[in-house]
């Protein structure tokens, strides 16, 4: 199956269009010195250990492959930069990287605390199939058929809730839209994952929470292996 890379559906340029700020007073939180990324993939800028993205007039400094930089990298390319952590100045880690960074540490201390103290997990009441529907900006795009509707406007996304490929975390689960009569579910992959087109699915449990104001909550959203 084909993904369509330059027809983007109304639904996904809607959550593209992201506002950005760029600001003339960058300058003042200190000298930009770009070097080159770690890697590239398909022309994209791969992070390396200790690098960060910088936008040209931006105040922020990124740690991932965010929706600001995503923005960037498709309207401005060339305002798009990586320098160390070392060399950030005085500028400040963006909002939505902040979130991603501390959701992989809570997720990295739940998994250590699950390792250490195995509690009793509910078992796993639903599996919905998902399809590819779109990638764009490391965002993919996964829709589940309409007679899941109902039950997954009844699921919240957790923060830190993983994306597996092959047993392997590439990515966060970032929203769940059931606005739709396809539902929807958004997943911002990791700049080194590569993308597997096929079959998905989504796993769902009860809420970590007693608090949870869902009866469901996304466990992890798997790609699904195939047959050769
Ligand atoms: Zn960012």
């Amino acid at each position: 199956m084909p993904i369509p890379k330059r027809q983007r559906s109304p639904l996904i340029r809607k959550y593209l269009n992201v506002s950005r700020s760029a600001q003339p007073e960058a300058r003042r939180l200190g000298e930009l010195k770009p070097v080159e990324p770690a890697a590239r993939r398909e022309g994209l800028p791969v992070l390396g250990d200790d690098q960060v993205y910088v936008l040209k007039y931006g105040t922020d400094y990124h740690t991932t492959w965010c929706q600001v930089v995503a923005d960037t990298w498709d309207q401005a390319p060339r305002r798009l930069l990586v320098t160390t952590l070392a060399a950030v100045g005085a500028r400040t880690r963006c909002a939505e990287c902040d979130q991603h960074a501390k959701a992989a540490r809570t997720a990295a201390s739940q998994e250590y605390h699950q390792q250490t103290r195995p509690t009793p997990e509910p078992p796993p009441d639903v599996v919905v199939p998902l399809k590819v529907i779109g990638m764009a900006h490391g965002i993919l795009f996964l829709a589940a058929g309409q007679e899941y509707r109902e039950r997954l406007k009844e699921t919240a996304v957790e923060p830190a809730t993983p994306l597996y490929v092959d047993g392997r975390r590439d990515g966060l689960v970032v929203r769940l839209d059931s606005a739709h009569d396809e539902p929807l579910l958004l997943v911002q992959l990791d700049p080194r994952a590569t993308f597997r087109n096929g079959p998905y699915q989504v796993r769902l449990r009860h809420p970590l929470r007693r608090s949870a104001t869902k009866p469901y909550a996304v466990e992890s959203v798997e790609y699904v292996k195939t047959a050769p």
